[in-house]
């Protein structure tokens, strides 16, 4: 057998692997064997392309191939090992613009390194397919970089709102559309420079047009696009496994946006448009009243004399680390026969299932952590709710204002409950950057400072 049919062989058995490998991360009890299947396909594709590359092509090739394997392994390694869980979700918005910059790169080369297949109706396949992945790969890179930068805060999350922002993403879809044509009839490098162009500052307007809010749907969504732009590829290097990886990713990153849309009550067609629809809101002038100050003291106090508890941590949480000290509170505060639940939005933190991670990590046993939609009733039967770290999530605007950029999105009604403590260092607003009229309601009081030092505060005095 040639190593081409060995090879092939070897895609499937990792495609399968692939497969797996996402059926086990959708649960926790099997998420670390999926994590085994992932990197066992990934190894078997890795084997096979190398076997290729050495039977058949010279030294070169291969020592150029080690070469890269080695740097990308290198860089690879580093930076999953120095990554904050913080800052994951900007370093996963990084990673999917090389795999757009890459599909560029092999749309080109198809192009440039193109030989005649002979047949009329192959060759205008293959130019379609050249142009079709440059696009995909090219919206993919720069939407990737725009979600960079707003999640490391590097530029405003603010939605651009430039004038007829919906007609320049429609007109550079037509324009994808006739170029598309025009270069299947007529292969001129000028016109894929041209799709190259557009491609890149469609994914640049997408992604800018979109709010800080609903960056979770973005970096899923560029996932998705990841996907296809890493299929054309495939289809360009007529690589199965390429094929069978990017429609899986490209799919299920798709299914995931939508699921993340219908949880935040987001229409999944204005996200994918890049804020079809959407107008940008007044600015809040709001004059929401004083808002009250609690010490840590007090707020052992008010546990101490609780029947039941439901904490709802945020990202603010994750940058203090204080899920630690959270879990010994909740300890603590079950021997003394309280009744003690987390409740989980299914956006909190910075990636989808972060504060899950963090309250696992801290051994948090599973049972008493509840979703949104299972702990949202009990709020009006609890003493007290310790929000800690989280704003846009526990924000009422979200329901009460339809002017609030948020309106819509489903929140913790936290406010429901007869005390609500609030664990921030400021008065500031969270990731959506929008006012938070919790803080300034009567059964709501602010305990100001780190919350992991609050939280510690508190143990000692109880
Ligand atoms: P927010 O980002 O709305 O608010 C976090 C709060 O934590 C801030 O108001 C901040 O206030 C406080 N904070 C920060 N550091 C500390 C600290 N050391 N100690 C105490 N408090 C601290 O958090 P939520 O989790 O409620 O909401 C998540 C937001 O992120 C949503 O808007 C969501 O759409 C978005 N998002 C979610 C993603 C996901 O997949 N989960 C991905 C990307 C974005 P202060 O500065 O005053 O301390």
């Amino acid at each position: 057998m040639d190593s081409q049919s060995i090879a092939t062989a070897a895609y499937i058995v990792a495609a399968l692997l692939f497969i797996l490998s996402l059926a086990g991360l959708s649960r926790h009890e099997t998420a670390s064997q999926g994590v085994l299947f992932g990197i066992a396909g990934m190894t078997i594709a890795l084997v096979a392309t190398f076997g290729v590359v050495a039977d058949l092509a010279d030294g070169t090739d291969v020592a150029l191939l080690l070469v890269a394997l080695v740097i990308g392994a290198a860089i690879g390694l580093w930076r999953a090992k120095v990554v904050e869980m913080t800052g994951m979700p900007e370093l996963i918005a990084l990673l999917h613009s090389f795999v757009g910059l890459a599909a560029v790169l092999v749309g080109w080369n198809g192009y440039l390194e193109h030989q005649s297949f002979g047949l009329q109706s192959l060759e205008d396949i293959h130019n379609a397919e050249v142009f079709v992945g440059v696009f995909i790969g090219a919206v993919t890179f720069t939407g990737s970089i725009v979600a960079f930068l707003k999640l490391s805060a590097r530029i405003k999350s603010n939605p651009l709102v430039l004038p007829g922002k919906n007609y320049i993403n429609l007109g550079a879809l037509v324009a994808f559309a006739l170029l598309t044509t025009w270069f299947v009839i007529d292969p001129s490098i000028w016109l894929l420079a041209a799709v190259t162009v557009v491609a890149l500052a469609l994914g640049w307007h997408l992604v800018a047009s979109i709010g800080g809010g609903d960056m979770p749907v973005v970096v899923s969504m560029l996932n998705s696009y990841s996907g296809w732009a890493a299929a054309a590829s495939g289809f360009l290097l007529n690589n199965d496994a390429l094929i069978v990886t990017g429609a899986l990713v490209g799919s299920s990153g798709a299914y995931l946006s939508y699921i993340m849309c219908q949880a935040m009550n987001r229409s999944f067609i204005s996200v994918i448009a890049g804020g079809f629809g959407i107008e940008a809101g007044p600015a809040d002038d709001t004059d929401y009243g004083d808002h009250r100050e609690i010490t840590a003291d007090d707020t052992a106090d008010l546990l101490k004399n609780a029947t039941s508890v439901i904490i709802t941590p945020g990202y603010g949480m994750a940058v203090a680390q204080a899920q630690y000290p959270v879990a010994d509170l909740v300890r603590k505060l079950r021997d003394r026969g309280i009744d003690v639940k987390f409740g989980i939005h299914p956006v909190a933190g910075r990636l989808p299932g972060h504060m899950n991670v963090l309250l696992a990590e801290a051994k948090v046993p599973y049972d008493i952590v509840l979703e949104m939609d299972e702990i949202n009733d009990d709020f009006k039967d609890t003493s007290v709710v310790l929000v800690i770290g989280a704003n846009d999530t526990v924000n009422p605007a979200a329901t009460e204002d339809p002017g609030s950029p948020i309106a819509g999105m489903p929140v913790l009604t936290v406010w429901d409950a007869a005390e609500v403590v609030v664990f921030k260092r400021s008065m500031a607003t969270g990731y959506a950057g929008v006012q938070n009229p919790l803080f300034f309601r009567d059964n709501s009081q602010m305990l100001f400072g780190d919350a992991k030092d609050r939280v510690e505060d508190i143990l000692k005095s109880l």
